[in-house]
């Protein structure tokens, strides 16, 4: 079984110190128990208890310093970390988003080269201080283009910013918040910038050339007294704030990056940070799946376990396959992220795919299991109830699922036809410092990223969906080359969503089937897996045959690609009793 347990989870690719860190972790929350857990939830406690933890392990500190800055066994080691973000959203989505945003405002700073502050920032960190990225704004959304936090030039040197950001976790508490906004005058050090947008390159909504942006990332103190903490906009425990600068001064030690460099570091930080959020998700699914089976195996209606019921065991078997999938793809992905180069940036595409994909298949987990134990995931003393609202909110945060989409797309053409080698990406659980992603390629260029042949995983296997799922690919392609979407449909996004839906599937199965065999799991699995993929592939194919522009040839190739998948009830019954066994496994303290 690849889901965690807390209980009998033994991380044995990670070095003894890491792993004791982990088994302190899960320590920490299970000595607090689930009445506290779900008290403070309730109460909106601040995490005090959690980040003392975090200072006293130096669990951030080691866990999110670059090698070189901190103590010596500080490094960003990805797969170390995956594992400290999957335990976090076991436990609970507002421990972890407190280390997602720390992480996330640490980005900037660590590709800067501004080495007081990195110096400054391992300091801090070391000390117990946790972290902000102010990007969003409220006015703007997604259009970060539009931000309206300015830097005036002073007559003396130095800067006073003024603004207001809106959405901006862990603000009322950060020691550092490195804050994205732009230059009042013109810089004439600064690029005409973004040369290409992350989405909206196709998009109908912005047209024409960029303007010229004089961009900054800088860092600000949120206890200074020119930096106003105005509200927490949410209602949970988590902190997620306005906060205003009144004439904020800002030396150039302050900071970060400027022009070109700063848009790059906005994006590459999300690149990065957005990775987690699958995380999450996993870690959600897994603490909802435990305790809806413990439920529902133990339930008894009209003299039979409610798990007798054969449309409550297919939403078991279908919950635990996705959730595998889930898991399978972010691993994998995690080796690409390791080892990323100027030279082979296929994480682009990756890194998106677990945001969006993995992050949509938390809700359809969590929707299915819902289903099964209905009243009971209401009960304020589950973890399940903290669930279903927690899990809606990773497929939003960090561009929504369209953004990514969007993003995504624009891989597709050499996706498909233009494949390139590259030597193979062994799986990454060794203990070292990932120092590519502070030293990313600018973040344009995506259309010329090229990636190894897809096909290459899927003949690795002969199972009957995987076959099947092949074939529905193969029409995938055919439309993509033969009924090619027209400039009108290619600025359409909702047409280019529907695409796009279908091209992430594809990629979806692809790492799922290169993780597979690394973690050991069995042929009947993976045709499980697949048995969900050739419905979900089927299900978007009906989609794009629905779209108001599609034309007859893609409609009649979208009917080719709608396929029932092989039954095999001997596989779905071994598969049955494996899920089964999750009965008891585990439980949190109460
Ligand atoms: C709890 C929480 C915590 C957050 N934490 C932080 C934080 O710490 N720091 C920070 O900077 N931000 C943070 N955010 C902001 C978050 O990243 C944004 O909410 C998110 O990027 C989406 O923006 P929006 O909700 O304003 O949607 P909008 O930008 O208003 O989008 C509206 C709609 O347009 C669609 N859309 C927009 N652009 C495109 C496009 N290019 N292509 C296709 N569709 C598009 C969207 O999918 C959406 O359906 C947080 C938000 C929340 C709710």
């Amino acid at each position: 079984m690849i889901l965690l347990n807390p209980k009998s989870y033994a991380w044995t690719t990670l070095d003894e110190a890491s792993r004791q860190l982990m088994l302190n972790t899960i320590w920490f929350f299970e000595t607090k128990g689930k009445a506290r857990l779900k008290h403070d939830d309730r109460e909106r406690v601040w995490y005090t208890d959690f980040l003392d933890f975090v200072r006293e392990q130096q669990a951030f500190a080691r866990l999110m310093t670059p090698s070189g800055y901190g103590a010596p066994d500080s490094r960003w080691d990805t797969w170390r970390n995956c594992a400290f973000n999957e335990i976090l959203g076991f436990y609970g989505l507002h421990y972890w988003y407190t280390w997602q945003v720390s992480m996330l405002g640490l980005g900037p700073i660590w590709m800067s080269d501004n080495e007081a502050v990195k110096q400054r920032t391992a300091r801090l960190l070391q000390d117990g201080g946790i972290f902000a990225f102010g990007l969003s704004e409220k006015a703007h959304g997604a259009d970060i283009y539009a931000s309206d936090m300015t830097l005036t030039p002073q007559p003396g040197g130095g800067y006073l910013a003024n603004g207001r950001k809106y959405y901006i976790g862990n603000a009322n508490q950060a020691a550092i918040v490195s804050t994205f906004g732009k230059i009042a005058s013109a810089d004439p050090s600064t690029a005409m910038y973004p040369p290409e947008a992350p989405a909206m390159a196709q998009s109908p909504l912005r047209a024409g050339p960029s303007q010229p942006a004089p961009y900054v990332f800088f860092a600000v103190d949120s206890q200074h007294p020119n930096f106003e903490l105005i509200q927490n906009v949410i209602n949970v425990q988590s902190y997620v704030a306005e906060y205003a600068l009144h004439d904020y001064p800002v030396g150039e030690d302050d900071i970060l990056s400027r022009g070109a460099e700063a848009w790059d570091d906005a994006l590459n930080t999300v690149n990065v940070c957005k990775y987690n959020l699958g995380w999450a998700s996993i870690g959600i699914c897994t603490h909802a799946f435990y305790e809806a089976i413990n439920h529902a195996a133990n339930r008894r209606l009209y003299g039979m376990a409610v798990t007798d019921f054969s449309h409550v065991r297919q939403m078991f078997v279908d919950a635990y396959a996705r959730l595998t999938a889930m898991k399978l793809f972010a691993m994998r992905a995690s080796d690409y992220m390791r080892s990323a180069s100027d030279d082979d940036r296929r994480y682009l595409l990756y890194n998106p795919m677990v945001k969006m994909k993995v992050t949509s298949q938390g809700e359809r987990v969590i929707d299915l299991l819902w289903d099964v134990i209905a009243a009971k995931g209401f009960e304020k003393s589950t973890y399940f109830e903290m669930a279903t609202r927690d899990i809606r909110a990773l497929p939003k945060l960090e561009g929504t699922v369209h953004v990514n989409i969007a993003l995504i797309v624009k891989f597709m053409a050499n996706y498909f036809f233009f494949p390139a080698a590259y030597p193979p990406v062994p799986p990454r659980t060794d203990a070292s410092d990932d120092a590519y992603l502070f030293h990313q390629a600018p973040a344009r260029g995506l259309g010329k990223v090229r990636f190894h042949d897809y096909s290459l995983a899927y003949a690795s296997v002969d199972l009957p969906n995987v076959r099947l799922f092949r074939q529905q690919i193969d029409v995938f392609k055919r439309l993509l080359a033969t009924a090619t979407p027209n400039e009108a449909q290619q600025k359409d996004i909702d047409f280019l969503l529907a695409v796009g839906e279908l091209f992430a599937l594809v990629v979806y199965g692809q790492l799922i089937l290169e993780a597979a065999p690394v973690h050991g799991v069995e042929d009947d699995f993976i045709d499980q897996i697949f048995d969900f993929l050739v419905r979900d592939f089927s299900a978007h194919a009906l989609n794009l045959y629905s779209k108001p522009s599609a034309t007859p040839d893609q409609m009649a190739l979208c009917l080719e690609m709608i396929q029932r998948p092989v039954v095999d009830a001997a596989r779905y019954s071994r598969v049955w009793e494996i899920v089964h066994v999750l009965n008891g496994l585990y439980e949190m303290n109460p």
